[in-house]
């Protein structure tokens, strides 16, 4: 490695990110350290992200919530309590150091089926909203991840961050691994309910090549809580089979391998477990009494 380019503001990044396109953007390091430590890259530049305040901010925009891709997981924790889902993703990275150093731009940059951030984006139907010094461009997450650690940006742009259209509704993420916590997810999870469409989102990570969403699932299980009138009325409850046959759905729309962390049936039955719960969290949530979270 020759430089660090160490740009003060967004646009002298995006200036220098023309000149150098090769040049390997590092925010908060924990992905891309562990990647030079083990000599798997060696790139000629790096671009310190750190001191661009541009990219640590987030802000309500146009009715839709911009994330800047420099806010790191602990920032998330104090500043965006209200969106409880990526609170919970937040709150399962990693350690208290990494979540202190850890963005969700990085999250997205590796572009794991594993990043924890990555399933709520999914949920939330979320933009990346990408920069160069030839303007600004926003890419539905589905474009913009395009396979295992796998992106669509280009080589002179940088992640600017994610935005989406808050949802009224509670929600959850949840995970499964060998232990609570420092762990890599073998299965993942995001669920949030939209209380103006009437409409359940469910998103997965780590059982396919990138975030999947389960639009089969969804739609079935928005059915059955019409049929319940669980919307109109949130102290009925929806079947049990019901719930049972969504949780069967979310596991079909996986796409899963076995590998050294599980194996491709643990991983769909995590799905299934993973999905049953978290809709009925969500429901309990509604439940008169109980307090369901709002959008910011
Ligand atoms: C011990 C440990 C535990 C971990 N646990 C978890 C976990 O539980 N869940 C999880 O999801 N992840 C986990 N990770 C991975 C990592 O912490 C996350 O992926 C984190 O979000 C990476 O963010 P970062 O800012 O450190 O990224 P960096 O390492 O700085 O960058 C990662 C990649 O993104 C690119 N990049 C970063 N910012 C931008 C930008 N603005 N524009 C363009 N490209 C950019 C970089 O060039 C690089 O390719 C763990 C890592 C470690 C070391």
């Amino acid at each position: 490695m020759n430089d660090v380019l160490l740009p003060r503001t967004l646009s002298e990044a995006l200036e220098l990110k023309a000149r150098h396109p090769e040049a390997v953007p590092i925010a908060g390091g924990t992905d891309l350290m562990v990647d030079l430590n083990f000599d798997r890259r060696r790139p000629e530049h790096l671009m310190d992200l750190s001191r661009l305040g541009e990219l640590k901010v987030w802000r309500l925009e146009d009715g839709g919530l911009f994330l800047g891709a420099g806010l790191t997981y602990t920032g998330i924790m104090r500043e965006l309590a209200a969106q409880r889902p990526l609170v919970e993703a937040s709150r399962a990275v990693g350690s208290p150091q990494i979540r202190n150093r850890g963005t969700v731009g990085g999250n997205l940059g590796t572009a794991s089926p594993a990043g924890d951030a990555l399933p709520v984006l999914a949920a939330y139907d979320a933009e990346v909203v990408l920069a160069s010094a030839r303007g600004t461009r926003a890419l539905p997450w589905a474009q913009f991840l395009v396979g295992p650690k796998r992106t669509a940006l280009a080589p002179d742009e940088l992640i600017l961050g994610a935005r989406w259209r808050p949802v009224r509704g509670t929600g959850s993420f949840s995970k499964v691994g060998p232990r609570n916590a420092m762990v890599i997810a073998v299965a993942s999870l995001c669920l949030v309910l939209d209380e103006d469409r009437r409409e359940v989102r469910v998103a997965l990570g780590s059982v396919g090549p990138t975030v999947l969403r389960a639009p089969e699932a969804e739609s079935q299980v928005a059915r059955a809580l019409a049929a319940s009138g669980v919307w109109d009325d949130p102290a009925a409850p929806p079947s049990a089979d019901a719930v049972d046959r969504f949780g069967e759905a979310v596991a079909a729309a996986a796409r899963p391998i076995d590998d050294v962390r599980g194996t491709a049936a643990y991983r769909r039955r995590a799905c299934a477990v993973l999905a049953r719960r978290a809709l009925s969290w969500a429901l309990a949530d509604r439940r008169p009494g109980a307090g369901a979270a709002a959008a910011p």
